[in-house]
């Protein structure tokens, strides 16, 4: 029984109005699975070009990540993104995307990864998250799905497809309003569910995450940072804790989700404080510890109704 993993590895180029980075490693595939692997092994599908570096690939089989499903074109070239924020870090522009190796992408699930206990559909071509769940001979115990606007305006109608397959969405407050066409979030998450997701989590950058479920709610703060120095993949990160830690407890009740989000944001934390990936790959479970405790703190109150 496993946690495979679906999603784009790629080069980014981010400007934030605290610095710039040339090409460095990126893709909500690799942010995922760098996170999710503090917490069990993954299986991974991607597809990267020849200049991929082999040490990259290297760094991620080190982490006990199975690349078995990630293809390796050796004429192509790695996707590419490039996005410059904002001065409040919450929006940015995307300044080029490159699909290179995605254009054609066909995910081909390995045998090895039929086991698939857990699958997190990562932001892709909602065809292409749909083929893998086809693919899989037996539904997963709990699929998760990311998106973004792009597909929404793109391809609404293969969207809602994918989303009527799978167990939990994961979107952002903008994205949830346009997929249901209403501003409440509450009334969003409702029109969500009746299009297939009985979880819909809903993230709000820098002011946390809800997590609705029937007419349940539930709300995870973020922790608020003194410094965030760089957004990018704070999202697939957040989805990376969320699964991660359903995956190692195989609990996929609603109380276990909740637990999900806090490790979900906390995770995110981490990935803001350095460009792209790197903080990710310092962090270890001590820290991991500590940070979980300060969300214990953020939130812990004690209050008597008379
Ligand atoms: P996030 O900040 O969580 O939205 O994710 C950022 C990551 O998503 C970056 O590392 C990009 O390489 C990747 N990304 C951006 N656009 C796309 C796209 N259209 N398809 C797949 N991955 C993308």
């Amino acid at each position: 029984m496993s946690l495979v993993v679906v999603g784009s590895m790629a080069f980014d180029a981010i400007e934030t109005p605290f610095g710039k980075t040339d090409k460095i490693i990126g893709g909500a595939g690799t942010y995922i699975a760098w996170c999710a692997s503090n917490f069990v092994p993954v299986k991974q599908i991607s597809v990267v070009g020849g200049d991929f570096p082999q040490a990259e690939l290297d760094a991620l089989t080190n982490r006990n990540i199975d690349l078995e499903g990630v293809q390796i074109k050796k004429d192509e070239k790695t996707f590419f993104w490039s996005g410059r924020y904002h001065m409040d870090m919450n929006s940015r522009d995307t300044l080029d995307t490159q699909l290179n190796v995605l254009e054609n992408f066909q995910p081909v699930v390995p045998e090895s990864f039929q086991d698939c206990e857990f699958l997190m559909l990562g932001n892709l071509v909602p065809a292409v998250q749909r083929s893998v769940i086809e693919q899989l001979r037996k539904r997963p115990r709990l699929i998760v799905l990311d998106t973004m606007n792009l597909w929404m305006d793109i391809a609404m109608d293969d969207l809602k497809k994918t989303l009527s397959m799978v167990d939990v969405l994961m979107v952002n407050d903008s994205e949830a309003r346009q997929l249901s066409g209403d501003y409440s979030l509450v009334r969003a998450a409702a029109t969500i569910m009746n299009m297939g997701p009985k979880y819909v989590i809903i993230k709000k950058g820098e002011h946390g995450a809800l997590l609705f479920y029937e007419s349940k709610v539930f709300f995870a703060p973020a922790l608020p940072l003194e410094e965030v120095f760089d957004p990018t993949g704070a999202g697939d990160t957040f989805a990376g804790g969320f699964i991660g830690h359903l995956a190692k407890t195989r609990d996929i009740s609603f109380e276990n989700m909740k637990t999900a989000i806090i490790i979900g944001s906390a995770m995110a934390s981490f990935c803001v404080e350095k460009f792209g990936t790197e903080r990710l790959r310092e962090i270890n479970k001590s820290d991991i510890d500590a940070r979980l405790e300060e969300f214990v703190q953020l939130v812990n109150f004690d209050i008597s109704l008379g």
